[in-house]
């Protein structure tokens, strides 16, 4: 089913609520770590403010629970996209009351008017009519290009849009849609999809989805101990999630009936203890000292892996393969990170660290998808409906 696109909508004159992801991470002096989100926002903003809009834009940032928390104002970010853009950019007090709404009506063409943090209202997460009644009284239409929150029913993402008529997406929403939708509908084989992290069991179904979509599954990180475990080895002190060893049996057994190829480590880096310093050494799984700490994949497991990653076709990452934080640990993320880099399939990932891991890497360039979406995009491609997607109207 299409999407309203933004560039169905006649722009001319008229006030466009942007709901974007400018949920940055930020610094301890309040500077803004990494703009990538706000850099990827920019396409819709420009179109927009080129076909003469006045443009609102509204994002939350971090998690104030309801309140106002200054530590958590959108103001740098206004500061950001100010000298991305060359038109004059207002920052709001506020993203609802009289003020803003006399502000949006004193707008002219091409100007842009930043909403603080939605999530200093509580109205927003518990996406209340009235809060969401409020926003729409903003504008004249509405555009969604927030992929990272549209797997959540907000006020700003779903509640807004009965009230202003209408949704379309933004660019940015559509081309997370386009690759990932590729992922889902017609992926060439064979599709590899590549899993770590630390835990099964914010990602149990996807993994179970997976196992019906791709041919084969890579899997390194905190999350294969449990799996190992559930093959009867002992894996010392890594991270298990006891509780999910049976659903671990049987995901192995459900791949095994489909014909998917699970792919664990043979070989990892294990530590001592996890503080700075602690003997350190790689063995096979099977050899791991009792009381010791597996914390990268080894070089045989390595080896593995670049090798069906080079004959993959598709290829979707999310999980780091070992505690890449801690660069004694990072060597098997970033070898995994450089060989998906290089191959030839249609390579997306997603997910903030493996993201972050790309850019230790140096490789993000190279990579055909990253979806700015961690949560949205793996319960996308696990098949669940996107309720903030869901809301938008149709062509
Ligand atoms: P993403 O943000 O890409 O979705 P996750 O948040 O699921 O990834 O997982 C990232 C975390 O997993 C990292 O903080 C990393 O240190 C941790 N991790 C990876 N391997 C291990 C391991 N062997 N033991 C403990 N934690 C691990
Ligand atoms: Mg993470």
């Amino acid at each position: 089913m299409k999407k309203l696109s933004i560039r169905d909508l006649d722009l001319e004159g008229k006030r466009v609520f942007i709901r974007v992801d400018f949920n940055v991470p930020l610094n301890k002096d309040g500077g803004i770590q990494n703009d990538t989100r706000i850099r990827l926002s920019l396409p819709t903003i420009q179109y927009a403010l080129s076909r003469g809009a006045k443009v609102i834009l509204a994002s939350h940032l971090g998690r104030p629970g309801g309140k106002t928390n200054l530590r958590m104002s959108l103001r740098p970010v206004s500061i950001a996209i100010k000298s991305a853009i060359e038109c004059p950019v207002k920052m709001a007090e506020s993203c609802i009351g009289s003020e803003v709404v006399s502000q949006s009506r004193l707008m002219k063409r091409g100007e842009v008017l930043l909403l603080e943090n939605l999530r200093f209202h509580p109205g927003e997460e518990a996406n209340e009519i009235g809060f969401a009644q409020q926003l729409a009284n903003l504008c004249d239409l509405y555009v969604n290009d927030a992929f990272g929150t549209a797997h959540r029913a907000h006020a700003s993402t779903t509640g807004i849009i009965p009230f202003v008529g209408q949704g379309a997406v933004g660019f940015l929403m559509e081309k997370e849609l386009l690759n990932l939708g590729y992922a889902i509908t017609n992926p060439k084989r064979p599709y590899v999809a590549i899993l770590g992290g630390s835990k099964i069991s914010g990602k149990i179904e996807i993994i179970e989805r997976l196992i019906e979509l791709v041919d084969v599954i890579l899997i390194g990180g905190g999350m294969a101990y449990t799996f190992l475990k559930a093959k009867g080895l002992e894996v010392g002190r890594s991270l298990v999630e006891s509780d999910k060893i049976t659903f671990a049996r049987n995901l192995l057994k459900k791949s095994g009936e489909q014909g998917t190829l699970m792919v664990l480590p043979v070989d990892h880096l294990v530590v001592e203890n996890l503080k700075p310093g602690a003997r350190n050494r790689s063995t096979l799984v099977e050899q791991t000292p009792e009381e010791w700490i597996g914390v990268d994949i080894g070089p045989s497991t390595c080896k593995n892996f670049e090798q069906k990653i080079s004959s993959a076709k598709t290829i979707f990452w999310n999980g780091p393969l070992g505690i890449f934080e801690i660069v004694d640990f990072s060597q098997g993320t970033l070898n995994i990170a450089k060989a998906v880099s290089e191959s030839q399939a249609m390579t997306i990932v997603g997910g903030g660290d493996s993201i972050a891991a790309l850019s230790k890497a140096g490789v993000t360039e190279k990579i055909s998808h990253i979806s700015t979406g961690g949560g949205a995009s793996l319960e996308f491609l696990s098949g669940k409906k996107l309720p903030g997607l869901d809301a938008l109207s149709s062509k």
